[in-house]
């Protein structure tokens, strides 16, 4: 526990460009290590488990912003819409359907990101390219009363070839280029590139990230036990 975590957010606060955001990813680290980012200054904090989080939101600071960026299963949905800023991880249309509804029985707005999987991974969620681009062709979303899709959230192949991972960030600001070409103005407030972690993101935001989710660099090794 001695990693200096104040140290570490001031760190990245001064290294990120204006206009680029920080997502601190808190998943497996208690609710003292995000008070201690709490305390220098980190209001946006990312997490991976429903339950997790919403245990970490009912003793931390009411203005935390909380952003969900972990596979989000349908059964979940309605415990966690109200209680986030942001799902960053929309990766089916029948999951973004779910949050629809549940956020229009609950009256609120729910901000999502749609999640694009191009790393060469074979697991990882998300929808294709194509499969995203079908969807904003489709103009589906129009039929979308309380969820607001603000952009795109992706990551890169986990590898230590930069070329690759650079090829990988890329793909997805292409996507989210592409969608804008669809869509043009329709979709208003569309204008959030995630990507980025601990170890790839300076590379992502030469690519064109303007949010970031930072957790090892932060907070040390996570303890999965
Ligand atoms: C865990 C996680 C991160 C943070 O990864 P680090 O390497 O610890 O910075 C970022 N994004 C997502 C989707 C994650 O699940």
């Amino acid at each position: 526990m001695s990693h200096d975590i104040a140290a570490e957010i001031r760190r990245l606060h001064s290294e990120l460009p204006e206009g680029v955001r920080l997502v601190a990813v808190s998943k497996f680290h208690p609710a003292e290590a995000i008070r201690e980012a709490y305390d220098a200054g980190q209001r946006l904090f990312g997490e991976s488990r429903v339950n997790e989080l919403l245990e970490k939101e009912a003793v931390l600071p009411s203005d935390i912003k909380w952003h969900f960026i972990g596979h989000l299963q349908t059964n979940k949905v309605r415990r966690l819409v109200g209680k986030v800023a942001m799902i960053e991880s929309i990766d089916t249309e029948r999951l973004l359907e779910l949050v629809d509804a549940e956020s229009r029985r609950a009256g609120v707005v729910t901000r999502v990101l749609m999640q694009v999987h191009v790393a060469r991974e074979e697991t990882k969620f998300g929808f294709s390219a194509d499969e995203l681009l079908d969807y904003f062709s489709r103009h589906a979303y129009r039929n979308l009363t309380n969820t607001h899709i603000c952009g795109v959230m992706g990551m890169a192949s986990n590898t230590d070839d930069t070329d690759r991972v650079r090829a990988d960030f890329k793909a997805i600001a292409d996507i989210f280029g592409e969608v804008h070409r669809i869509c043009g103005d329709e979709l208003c407030g569309f204008d959030v590139i995630s990507m980025g972690m601990s170890g790839d993101w300076p590379i992502a935001v030469a690519e064109g990230s303007n949010l970031v989710r930072v957790g090892t660099a932060i907070f040390g090794e996570r303890q999965y036990t």
